[in-house]
């Protein structure tokens, strides 16, 4: 049995291990609907209702190979986490990364995975080139394509085009960053948030709900380590916000105290590290996420709102809303094509339920002409997503001539891409 990190999307489909290109092209051959799962960590179903999910860990490695202007060929299935240290010892880098480095870089890519920063992109932006096996079992290289189009589509495809096998991704020497925490009034970061956002590489904050109180992290360029890092303490400050939940169950101002005394106990930071060791965390407290790319000039008021509705009729909410901004691209599929965008995601603990929370927020995101993450839950189909992206329907007719037997769409792919083709 399968089952995503969220715990929220299973699958009692086999899981097949190829250990070479053969192998894998007989599974693409003999199966229906075959799904290549990366670290599990999206929250859609993007993998399960497979006939079966292909598990891509045990392919031969292919080594990290450099080409001229900071360009390098990796093997698209490794974890971050493993690619990160491998590219530090020479001396390179990713120029940005997402709060953890769990995922594989086909996973992350394929759903648009982002940090946070004015002029950073998403990692799938950083893809120059890339080669895949498509659903014929022959591999392609997009450096063949002279147009340009078909790395441009691949870029954000949800395993959709192909299956991803080495990517060339554009990188930046390695760096180190100064990592500052600490707490602030919401007011204060909803007035300067987009001045921070221009005066530092990355910010991000999160509001803690019902505290009015945002904890806001701040890096900038370092010439080297600097201080020790702290404890991580994020897991433990989860268990605090569930118990401050436990005592707003009593009575509100318990809960309000108990928020106030733990923002007294969050110690601010400031260290300097390697730059994949600053940026990414573990999350060892399971949730599961709605998240939305909002045009900047709107973030100010939906998050307002999503605040005021959170805490007017959500008492049991105790995670923190996270706020970040990505710069543009051109990706077709790409929630940050054609500008930057404020994301802003809302999160439950897997033990509660999720439905009636994300079911009432996600209306101001799409007020606001919200994208989704494709990797974080969402109720939008074919019709809505034709409307939010301009080369949707381009992208579906490519995917509809590289695979027109539909080998890559479970079910749930069907509703999303297939809208009336079908
Ligand atoms: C704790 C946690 C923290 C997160 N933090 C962030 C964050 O900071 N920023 C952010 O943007 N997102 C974040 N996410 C979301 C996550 O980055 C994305 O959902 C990402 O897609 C997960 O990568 P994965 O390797 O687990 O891929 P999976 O979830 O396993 O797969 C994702 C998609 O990629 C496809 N795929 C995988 N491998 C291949 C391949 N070789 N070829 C073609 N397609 C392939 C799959 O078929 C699927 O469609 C987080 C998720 C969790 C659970």
């Amino acid at each position: 049995m399968w089952e995503n990190w969220g715990k929220n999307q299973q699958s009692s489909a086999a899981i097949a291990f190829p250990k070479s290109l053969d192998d894998l092209r007989q599974i693409i051959s003999t199966q229906e609907t075959p799904r290549v799962v990366g670290a599990g960590h999206s929250f859609t179903p993007l993998v399960g209702e497979a006939s079966r999910i292909v598990s891509l860990k045990d392919l031969p490695d292919t080594p990290l190979q450099k080409a001229p202007n900071d360009l390098v060929w990796m093997n698209a299935n490794k974890r971050l986490k493993q690619l990160s240290p491998a590219l530090g010892d020479q001396g390179m880098a990713f120029r940005n990364l997402g709060d953890i480095n769990e995922q594989t870089l086909a996973g992350a890519v394929s759903t648009a995975t982002h940090g946070t920063g004015e002029t950073l992109p998403c990692l799938s932006a950083e893809v120059q080139n890339a080669k895949m096996m498509l659903a014929s079992g022959e591999i392609i290289d997009t450096q063949g394509d002279p147009t340009g189009e078909l790395v441009e589509a691949a870029r954000v495809s949800l395993g959709v085009l192909g299956i991803l096998l080495e990517a060339q991704v554009s990188l930046v020497p390695k760096y180190y960053l100064r990592r500052r925490v600490e707490m602030n009034h919401l007011s204060d970061t909803l007035a300067h948030m987009h001045d921070l956002w221009a005066n530092h590489r990355n910010f991000e904050f999160f509001y803690i709900p019902w505290s009015q109180r945002t904890l806001c992290i701040r890096h900038d360029l370092a010439d080297g380590p600097k201080g020790q890092p702290p404890k991580d303490l994020d897991n433990l400050a989860v268990y605090g916000l569930r118990f401050a939940r436990l005592l707003g169950r009593l009575h509100p101002s318990l809960r309000r105290q108990a928020l106030a005394l733990l923002s007294t106990v969050q110690s601010d930071e400031d260290y300097a590290e390697e730059s994949w060791r600053v940026l990414c965390s573990q999350r060892n407290v399971r949730f599961v996420e709605m998240e939305y790319h909002i045009p900047p000039e709107a973030a100010h008021d939906v998050l307002t709102e999503v605040i005021q509705r959170t805490e007017l009729k959500h008492p049991d909410i105790f995670f923190p809303i996270e706020v970040r901004k990505t710069s543009g691209d051109n990706g077709w599929l790409s929630p940050f094509q054609n500008g930057r965008r404020v994301s802003i995601a809302i999160h439950t603990a897997v033990t509660d339920s999720f439905a009636s929370y994300f079911e009432d927020i996600e209306p101001i995101f799409l007020a606001a002409g919200g994208r989704p993450h494709w990797g974080k839950l969402h109720s939008l189909e074919f019709s809505d997503m034709e409307k939010l992206y301009p080369d949707f329907n381009r992208f579906c007719s490519l995917r509809e001539q590289l695979d027109p037997r539909r080998k890559f769409l479970n079910p749930y792919l069907r509703r999303l891409l297939v809208g009336g083709i079908s």
